[in-house]
């Protein structure tokens, strides 16, 4: 079995970890770090540089010379040759990437290993993508012999965003489309959670990524997010983070009318109908919400229950939330790890004190936890709240944390009308074995993804995405191919 604490303390050891620009590893162009902590401890585990907008233009530069350089030269092949390389190295230090992920921000690492499937699929999948771009022959109202032809190019340099949240996934779904399509990449990652992706760079040139096809600039929003934003080098951004900063960014974008895709927040509804298998939908609806600690943008928040079942499922929801086991990500029993930053916390908190201020019924949880074992970090217990209403701020709110709000509800079009009120639309759940009911829903709720009788599914070959205010574009899929082309058209007169 593996010793992951013995790994932990050989993976990070507190020093420096450079960035990773024109194929070259380097500090900041000012000198200054980030200090990269381990949420569950407390423990500092590296420095990483404070890039910011010198260095955001060193790697656009960089990631221009690429792209119009020997990376616009690959064919197709190469380029899903290149994608497999890396699948191999990510199969190779798969447990090296989780057990970094764990450490840096948090996830426990059993839920980090179990991504593996949808990881290294998503760079297969993407490398199969890369052979099959293709456009049409057209046929056109003119008369004679004008032949019409559309034809695929990748869009150029993709500036790319990402949270703390998913660093391994996030960073995959970023990069596999733009190598498959023939871009360059400059991603940001969080200023919370850099390291993991310091170290897909390393297995990305391992695998023979040419230098500036991939760079890493690692910073804060403020400095270097923005400044990628509203870098002209860059023709499209594509953003996952709050919607907040998605909003900030499609401002920033306008100045050069560059395309941008956003994967934003949520407040997704799950709803449990009367003729529920009930026994399935508990766990199921309970780590809708707990799992990552709530620390996902598709947890489903808002647990829309049919009245003549409420307390009795409820009830049992919140028996679930008692019984999961919190502590460090490291050993390989937790369920629940800590929360990301002080910061994080504090607003949980905030929403924990404001649900029996507003009148909602404390089930579970409800209270940070202290003592032996989470000293260092911050942790909040699974907390479920009853009695709530549609005003209350904790139904209307993304809270990012492991709270959920379970709401009666008596009809179809009510429950309808109330899962959609609200202004995010990025996933929903339905739970019923009533297979004309779950049609319905399906159709009825505005979301971009709908799981019946399941949550959480996410998988490289199925789109992903939000409408409303959880943003708008789509990653996994073919159609995230075409967040990262444009369409040429060619007119050949053969006269
Ligand atoms: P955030 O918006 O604070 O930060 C996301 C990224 O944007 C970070 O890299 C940050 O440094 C950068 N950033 C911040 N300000 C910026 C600016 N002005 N210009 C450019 N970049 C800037 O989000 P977070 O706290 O890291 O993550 C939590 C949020 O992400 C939640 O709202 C969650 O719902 C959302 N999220 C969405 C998805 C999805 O796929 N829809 C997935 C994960 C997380």
């Amino acid at each position: 079995m593996t010793d992951w604490a013995a790994r932990a303390g050989a993976l990070y050891d507190g020093g420096f970890r450079p960035m990773f620009i024109g194929g070259a590893w380097v500090p900041a162009r000012s000198g200054a770090v980030i200090e990269a902590r381990n949420p569950a401890t407390g423990a500092r585990l590296a420095t990483v540089p404070r890039g910011a907008a010198a260095d955001v233009e060193a790697a656009v530069a960089a990631a221009r010379r690429a792209f119009e350089g020997p990376w616009s030269r690959f064919t197709p092949f190469e380029r899903q040759a290149l994608l497999l390389r890396i699948a191999e190295r990510f199969e190779a230090e798969w447990e090296t990437l989780c057990l970094s992920d764990t450490l840096d921000m948090g996830m426990p690492i059993a839920r980090t290993l179990a991504n593996r499937r949808r990881v290294i699929g998503m760079l297969r999948f993407y490398a199969g993508q890369a052979v099959a771009l293709h456009g049409a022959t057209i046929p056109n109202s003119f008369p004679g012999e004008i032949l019409s032809q559309t034809v695929k190019e990748p869009v150029g340099v993709v500036g790319a965003i990402i949270p703390w949240n998913a660093p391994i996934a996030g960073s995959v779904w970023k990069v596999a489309p733009a190598l498959a399509t023939g871009c360059t990449v400059v991603l940001k990652p969080s200023e919370e959670a850099s390291l993991t992706v310091l170290l897909i760079a390393r297995l990305m040139q391992e695998a023979g990524l040419p230098e500036g096809v991939v760079n890493i600039v690692t910073g804060t929003g403020a400095e270097a997010g923005a400044a990628l934003a509203a870098h002209p080098g860059v023709d499209k951004i594509v953003f996952t983070g709050s919607t907040a900063t998605g909003q900030a960014i499609a401002r920033a974008a306008t100045g050069t009318l560059k395309r941008v895709s956003l994967e934003l927040g949520g407040k997704s509804p799950v709803i449990v109908c009367r003729d529920a298998d009930i026994d399935k939908a508990v766990p199921v609806a309970a780590m809708a919400v707990f799992a990552n600690s709530g620390q996902i943008c598709i947890a489903g928040s808002r647990l829309f229950v049919a009245r003549e079942i409420h307390d009795s499922f409820v009830a049992r929801v919140a028996d679930y939330a008692r019984g999961l086991r919190i502590g460090h990500g490291i050993d390989p029993e937790t369920e629940i790890g800590p929360i990301i930053s002080a910061r994080q916390a504090d607003r949980i908190e905030d929403f924990l004190a404001a649900g029996p201020g507003e009148g909602a019924e404390l089930l579970a949880g409800g209270r940070a936890l202290s003592g032996p074992g989470f000293e260092g970090g911050r942790f909040i217990a699974p907390t479920v709240f009853g009695g709530v209403t549609d005003e209350m701020r904790i139904a209307r709110e993304e809270i990012f944390g492991p709270v959920i709000s379970a709401l009666p509800f008596d009809t179809f079009e009510e429950v309808v009308a109330r899962a959609n009120a609200t202004p995010y639309g990025l996933a929903a759940g339905v739970f019923t074995t009533h297979l004309g009911t779950a049609h319905k829903l399906a159709r009825r709720l505005r979301a971009g993804s709908v799981w019946v009788n399941m949550y959480h599914a996410i998988d490289p070959a199925v789109p992903f995405g939000g409408v409303k205010m959880s943003g708008y574009g789509r990653e996994g899929g073919i159609e995230h191919l075409d967040e990262y082309l444009d369409t040429k058209a060619i007119w050949i007169n053969t006269d």
